[in-house]
């Protein structure tokens, strides 16, 4: 027998509840499969956990910076397992939350691994089920690099798992979840080292913040090993040992981080069977309105290779919800100017073009506007790190096509702007707005 659905999300994670839920709203018949805690990367493994584990960091600095101000407290200590366990009940909390949501909305919930085995047909688990419109989320998982020893490393799952802090830390890898788990560990007291390819963190970002970051890692104790490329692992008496390929070897590590990237979770997807094409490393290609090759299936989120973003693959979803059901046949996601933010210390909120690409682009016509100082909160601390900001506009309307900022406020400041920007906004239109002060967001509005 064969359970027929309007549409079916392969994947409960961000995109494929916003698409299945968003979908129902309309009125159709939808499901979402899930072989895993509802709520995908986002809620189990990523953002989600991330951040409160960033919050804890975020307290660390503000009790050592407390005593700038007047109080007399300090931290004995720092009791990782208390923290965990809050933190995996909040995450339980939500997927619970999750759970209900779909039952409110009549969305179907099926347990189990899909496969497809044929266009418009999935097997879960040996029951077969149909869909008019079929939508892969299956998102992504860790690389882990295939090199001897390398099981002896944990991934940003296994950070999850971690019942208590290892004391000492190498992280290999130089982009945001490298970036954001060194924060979070040297601010919890554990000694950090960073393993990086070539010679900074964050290379696909503008050099202003790559710069910015590398000096406040260095400035918190963080080691950045620069060149460094993994050729194995080893268990040594004092704890892990890491060679690299140019014959150096780093020893006694407690805990090993690879952050090297993640790949689309379509190997055991039978896409061929469909006829849905993959690309060389196994993302789905889709078009603008998510279609993949094939007609009726469609790819959102992470399985994509586009913008591994939570709000991208929701936004993804549900347009495409929008578009099949909402009678909104031209509704899609606009990939230009997505704003991120990077919950580092101090974090960093960016979007657009970073310098180099706006002058490859926009040569001549480029113009950038910087500005870097101390904000005033740490008037008063001992430690002073910079807050930098930098401007990116194109022709003679000065529209702003890059906006970068790293400090103390950049996470929640970069939303805001990013509505301007996607709006097309000039530089002028930042200069006729009146700042709030005193703010770090200022600094936006005023910059000469
Ligand atoms: C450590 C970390 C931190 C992050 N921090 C942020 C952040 O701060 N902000 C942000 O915007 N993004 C962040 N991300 C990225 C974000 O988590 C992803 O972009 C987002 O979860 C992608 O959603 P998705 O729906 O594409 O995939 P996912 O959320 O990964 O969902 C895919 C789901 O499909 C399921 N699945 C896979 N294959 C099958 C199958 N065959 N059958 C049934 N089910 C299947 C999986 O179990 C999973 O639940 C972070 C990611 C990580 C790893």
């Amino acid at each position: 027998m064969t359970r027929h659905y309007d549409l079916v999300a392969v994947g409960g994670g961000s995109g494929g509840l916003a698409c299945a839920q968003r979908a129902a709203e309309y009125g159709a018949r939808t499901a979402v499969i899930e072989n895993g805690p509802l709520g995908g990367t986002c809620v189990n493994v990523g953002c989600v956990p991330k951040k409160v584990m960033w919050y804890a960091a975020q307290l660390a600095h503000a009790i050592e910076d407390a005593s700038a101000y007047g109080f007399d407290v300090s931290a004995d200590g720092h009791d990782w397992a208390t923290l965990k366990a809050k933190r995996d009940a909040y995450v339980k909390r939500l997927n619970g939350i999750y759970e209900n949501n779909l039952s409110r909305r009549e969305v179907g919930y099926l347990r189990g691994t899909a496969k497809f085995s044929g266009a418009g047909v999935l097997d879960v688990d040996g029951e077969r089920i149909s869909a008019d419109h079929i939508v892969v989320a299956t998102g992504g998982r860790p690389i882990v690099p295939p090199i001897p020893g390398a099981e002896f490393g944990i991934t940003s799952d296994g950070f999850f798992n971690l019942e208590k802090m290892p004391r000492r830390v190498a992280i290999v890898g130089s982009g945001y979840i490298a970036v954001e788990f060194a924060g979070v560990l040297r601010a919890l007291g554990a000694d950090v080292s960073v393993f990086v390819r070539f010679d900074s963190v964050l290379r696909s970002f503008d050099p202003m913040l790559q710069q910015g970051l590398m000096q406040s890692l260095t400035d918190s104790g963080i080691e950045v090993v620069s060149g460094f490329r993994p050729a194995a692992v080893t268990r040594g008496s004092a704890g892990l040992d890491l060679a690299a390929e140019d014959g150096r070897v780093f020893t006694g590590y407690e805990s090993l981080i690879w952050a090297v990237g993640r790949k689309p979770n379509t190997a055991t997807l039978a896409c061929d069977t469909a006829g849905v094409e993959l690309d060389a490393e196994g993302f789905i290609p889709t078009d603008t309105f998510q279609n993949t090759n094939v007609e009726g299936i469609y790819a959102i989120g992470d399985v994509t290779g586009r913008a591994a973003l939570t709000p991208v693959a929701i936004a993804a979803g549900r347009r495409l919800g929008d578009r099949l059901y909402g009678g909104q046949s031209e509704r899609h996601l606009s990939y230009e100017n997505i704003a991120t933010v990077l919950f580092t210390h101090p974090p960093i909120g960016t979007i657009g073009l970073t310098e180099p690409a706006a002058r490859e682009q926009y040569g001549e016509a480029t113009k950038v506007y910087m500005s870097s100082f101390v904000p005033m909160y740490h008037a008063m601390t001992e430690h002073k790190p910079k807050a930098t900001m930098k401007l990116i506009t194109v022709g003679a309307e000065e529209r702003i096509v890059g906006c970068h900022v790293i400090g103390d406020g950049a996470d929640e400041m970069m939303q805001g702007f990013a509505v301007a920007i996607k709006m097309g906004a000039c530089k002028r239109d930042l200069d006729d707005t009146v700042a709030i002060h005193p703010t770090s967001a200022e600094e936006l509005v005023t910059l000469r």
